[in-house]
């Protein structure tokens, strides 16, 4: 059984805590797109844990986690990763990196800081992780795969000529120091050494994996909407953040992907620049921000305050209905208790005319939220783990939700540690 756990929003709905509790139940977790540019915040018995690069399911004795070929792999990261839970007490974690996954390259990280620079005012708001780089690099095929590490006379060679065009860029649109071939050669050799014990045929693996009837989890990162196809391009993420994507950056048939877990959160957060109808500005976002998520919605990887708002039914159903989601994990909800009404953005006014549909990002431009307002429930719901125990306006809020989306809503967090969570 393959099941993927995705984002229905912008990121940062609390896949993370989803994807480790379910890795309960899991033999195999695997990241299948996106780098260390976005992170999990992880709460459980061993401490508090940011993880940019590894699985959510490092943290249990029983899975093994993957790094498919799909994940912009920043090696030294992996390693410091590995080494941080390590020193933290959590046991050794058992970790795969396929031999198909390609290489965040030092200068990737450059470019990324340079165009920014170059774009000042107009910029994506990159975590600045060279993540736009490298997948550039990726499909205009002068990307380094792993297994190519371990082919040094050939790799050398391409190097020499991948550097040619970097460095007319470096000094002729950046005005910035060229790249030496030595320099780069020195780091890669460094990175063979840390990822050589971990390379593995990762596609080959799933399959028998799979032929011994294996559970296996597929941790999206980010959520639909910055999604490079489905999403608000271009103020998107440069991989697929959707489901279906889970096959090719595994490599597993698509069709074995028959339980979507989209995970939505109960008000909206978003970082970087683009659209965002229903985001909110001043005290009433700044009370949302510092209540938010587990002491307050500020970047796992950055540091960054994030943008705020209500929750959006129109960007969520259009959400869940990119990714395919079978079921919904509705997260964060204990943090709405404080409020005496909740906004919910049912549509949206585009030129005078009311549509409930997700738009292109040029219509988006123009959008304004019309909302729906709905009492609050003025009470905290930590610690409730029954369904029926939840305040009567909680439970309207949720199956306000529910109907919008048209999702069957099957779990609904009501805290950041693994077990507060509500079964329906
Ligand atoms: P991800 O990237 O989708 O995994 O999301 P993040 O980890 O960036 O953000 C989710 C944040 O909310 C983390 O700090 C979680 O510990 C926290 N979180 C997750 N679920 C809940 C919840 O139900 N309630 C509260 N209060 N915090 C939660």
């Amino acid at each position: 059984m393959v099941t993927a756990v995705v984002g229905a929003n912008w990121g940062d709905e609390g896949k993370g805590k989803i994807t480790d509790m379910l890795g309960e139940t899991s033999d195999i977790i695997v990241r299948f797109q996106g780098g260390s540019n976005a992170g999990h915040t992880i709460v459980n018995d061993y401490g508090k844990f940011a993880l940019h690069i590894l699985p959510s399911g490092v943290f249990y004795n029983h899975t093994t986690s993957i790094i498919g070929n799909g994940v912009a792999l920043n090696i030294p990261d992996l390693f410091n990763e590995i080494q941080g839970i390590v020193e933290k007490g959590v046991p050794k974690p058992k970790i795969l990196v396929s031999d198909r996954a390609q290489i965040v390259m030092p200068y990737h990280i450059l470019f990324d800081e340079y165009e920014e620079e170059r774009l000042a005012g107009k910029s994506f708001g990159s975590t600045k992780s060279g993540i736009a780089p490298f997948y550039s690099d990726k499909y205009a095929k002068t990307g380094i795969q792993v297994a190519e590490l371990f082919n040094e006379e050939a790799l050398k060679e391409r190097l020499q000529t991948i550097l040619v065009k970097k460095n007319v860029l470096l000094k002729n649109l950046y005005h910035k120091p060229e790249i030496e071939l030595e320099d780069v050669w020195k780091t890669l050799r460094e990175y063979k050494e840390m990822v050589a014990p971990y390379v593995c045929d990762v596609s080959a693996f799933l399959y028998e994996a799979r032929k011994a009837g294996k559970n296996i989890l597929l941790e999206g990162q980010l959520g639909s909407l910055k999604d490079p196809d489905h999403g608000i391009y271009p103020m998107v993420t440069s991989s697929s953040t959707l489901a279906g994507y889970g096959a090719i950056g595994a490599g597993i048939p698509p069709y074995e992907i028959q339980r979507i877990v989209t995970v939505v959160k109960a008000y909206s957060s978003a970082v970087g620049a683009g659209e965002f109808v229903s985001e909110i500005f001043g005290e009433e976002a700044d009370e949302l921000r510092r209540r938010g998520g587990d002491g307050g919605e500020y970047g796992a990887t950055t540091g960054r305050p994030r943008r705020m708002g209500w929750f959006d039914a129109v960007a969520s159903r259009y959400g869940c209905r990119i990714q395919g989601a079978t079921e919904v994990a509705l997260t964060v909800l204990d943090v709405l208790g404080y409020l005496d009404e909740l906004p919910v953005c049912v549509g949206y006014e585009i030129d005078g005319n009311v549509t409930k549909d997700f738009p292109t990002t040029s219509m988006l431009a123009k959008a304004k939220p019309v909302y729906e307002v709905l009492p609050g429930w003025k009470e905290d719901i930590r610690g409730i783990t029954e369904y029926d125990q939840l305040p009567e306006n909680c439970r309207g809020y949720i199956e306000f939700i529910e109907k919008e989306l048209g999702v069957p809503i099957k779990m609904v967090s009501n805290g950041p540690g693994r077990h507060e969570i509500i079964y329906r």
